[in-house]
C-alpha cells in the first residue's frame, strides 16, 4: 500500500493507474476506520481493480460549536486497517492543499433540494462542507466509482444528486450499514458514548424496526408514528432531534402512495450525536 499526502503525487499514481486501463473505487472517509467502512472497501474491491481510501477530518462539514478538534483522530491505527484489506493507495491530504486559502471563503456546492431539512436543518454548513469536499476529492482523483454508507443516507443522496446535476464522471456505489450484533449502527462517534450508554444505545436502531413493523402492518400514521418514537426515545434519556418518516427519493415527508419509504433519525446521546435509518418498502 502506498500512503500519499500531496495532489501531485497522488495523480501521479492515479495516471499511471489509467495507463494500464485499470478502474479505480475510491472511499473517502474522516478516518477512526470500523467495520462499516471496511464494508465500503470490501464493495470497493468487487467493482474496480484499484482502491483509493482518503482520510481526511472535513472541517468545512463541521459547525461552530461541533466537534472537528475532538473528532477521533487514528491515522497509524487506520492505516495497518486499510494495508490489511489490500488497500492499495491510502490519500491522506493536508488542509493546506485542500483549503489553502482557509475555509471561510472557499466556493461551495449546496444541494439546495436536500440541503436544508433533516441533518441539515440543525447542522447548516455540515450537507454543503461534505458536497464541496468530496466534488474536490472526486477532481483530484478521478474515479470510476466511489462508495458511499447507507448509515448516512441523506449525505449519499447529496452525493449522488451533485454527481448527476454536474455530470461528474463517477458512478456512486451504496452499501449497508453495518451494525454491532446489539444492532448500533458503527460510526466514529460510538466512542464518545459510556459504557452505560453503549448499552443503550441500540434503542435507537429497536425504535426503528419498532416503526417499521407498525407500518408494515398497514399503519400509516406517520406522525403519530414519529411521536410515539420521539417519545420512547425521551424515555430512554435520548434527545431526538428528528424522526422522520419520509419519501427515499427526495426526503419529502412520506404520503400514501409513496411506497419506498425511509425513516431517518437523529438523537444526541450523552456526548455523541447518532444517526440511523431503515428502509421500508410497501
Ligand atoms: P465517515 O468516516 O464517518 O465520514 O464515513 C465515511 C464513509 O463510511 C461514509 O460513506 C459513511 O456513510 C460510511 N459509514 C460510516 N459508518 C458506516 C456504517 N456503520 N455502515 C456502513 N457505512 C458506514
Amino acid at each position: 500500500m502506498k500512503t500519499i499526502h500531496t495532489i501531485d503525487d497522488i495523480q501521479k499514481l492515479t495516471k499511471q493507474i489509467r495507463n494500464q486501463r485499470q478502474s479505480i473505487a475510491f472511499v473517502p472517509t474522516m478516518g477512526n476506520l470500523h467495520e462499516g467502512h471496511l464494508s465500503l472497501i470490501k464493495k470497493a474491491h468487487n467493482v474496480a481493480d484499484k482502491v483509493i481510501v482518503s482520510i481526511y477530518v472535513n472541517q468545512l462539514q463541521f459547525g461552530q460549536n461541533e466537534d472537528y478538534k475532538s473528532y477521533p483522530r487514528t491515522l497509524e491505527k487506520d492505516l495497518l486497517l486499510l494495508q490489511e484489506h489490500n488497500t492499495d493507495i491510502a490519500y491522506c491530504p493536508t488542509s493546506s492543499e485542500i483549503l489553502p486559502d482557509g475555509y471561510e471563503n472557499h466556493t461551495s456546492i449546496k444541494v439546495s433540494s436536500l440541503d436544508g431539512m433533516h441533518c441539515g436543518k440543525t447542522r447548516p454548513n455540515f450537507f454543503t462542507g461534505i458536497a464541496t469536499i468530496v466534488t474536490k476529492l472526486f477532481n483530484i482523483i478521478n474515479p470510476d466509482y466511489s462508495v458511499f454508507g447507507e448509515k448516512d443516507y441523506q449525505q449519499l443522496l447529496i452525493i449522488k444528486k451533485t454527481v448527476s446535476d454536474l455530470l461528474l464522471p463517477v458512478k456512486i456505489i451504496s452499501v449497508p450499514t453495518a451494525r454491532s450484533k446489539t444492532g448500533l449502527a458503527l460510526s466514529s462517534r460510538n466512542g464518545y458514548l459510556s459504557k452505560e450508554e453503549i448499552k443503550n444505545a441500540p434503542i435507537l436502531y429497536q425504535t426503528l424496526r419498532e416503526s417499521m413493523d407498525t407500518i408494515m402492518s398497514g399503519n400509516y400514521q406517520y406522525n403519530i408514528i414519529s411521536r410515539n418514537a420521539n417519545v420512547a426515545l425521551a424515555n430512554a434519556g435520548m434527545q431526538p432531534d428528528y424522526y422522520n418518516v419520509v419519501n427515499r427519493n427526495n426526503l419529502l415527508p412520506a404520503t400514501d402512495s409513496d411506497t419506498k419509504i425511509i425513516i431517518l433519525a437523529a438523537v444526541t446521546f450523552g456526548k455523541a450525536r447518532l444517526i440511523d435509518n431503515i428502509q421500508i418498502d410497501l
